[in-house]
């Protein structure tokens, strides 16, 4: 259900790219969603074809990315992944969340015509 508004950003986004270089038609578009962002890939892409029609993005090709959330080692300072664990890779110290990381849903690329 949250995910209608992050769609239309998505495409406000698109179609001001669009109006600003003179593009005709949005081809293909990565989005990268956080893992710790409740969003639903097959949910932004159902809302985004109702969302796109008569747009510059109407029948873009979405692609999924997974954002990984990081974490930073309160021992020795050591940055990873989150992968579901909180033990340091390096040293087995205690991972602390970096604020911000996994939590965005954002377009990492996108190709037009
Ligand atoms: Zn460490």
């Amino acid at each position: 259900m949250h995910e209608l508004p992050i769609v239309t950003g998505l495409i406000e986004t698109l179609e001001d790219e669009a109006r600003r270089r003179g593009l005709k038609k949005i081809m293909e578009v990565d989005i990268s969603i956080g893992e710790l962002s409740d969003v639903v890939d097959e949910c932004v892409r159902l809302y985004f074809e109702t969302a796109s029609e008569g747009t510059v993005t109407e029948g873009a090709v979405l692609h999924f990315t997974k954002q990984p959330a990081m974490l930073r080692c309160e021992k020795c300072g050591f940055v990873f992944p989150h992968a579901g664990s909180f033990s340091c890779p390096q040293c087995g110290g205690n991972g602390i969340l970096v604020r911000g990381t996994g939590t965005d849903c954002v377009i990492e690329r996108y190709s037009a015509v």
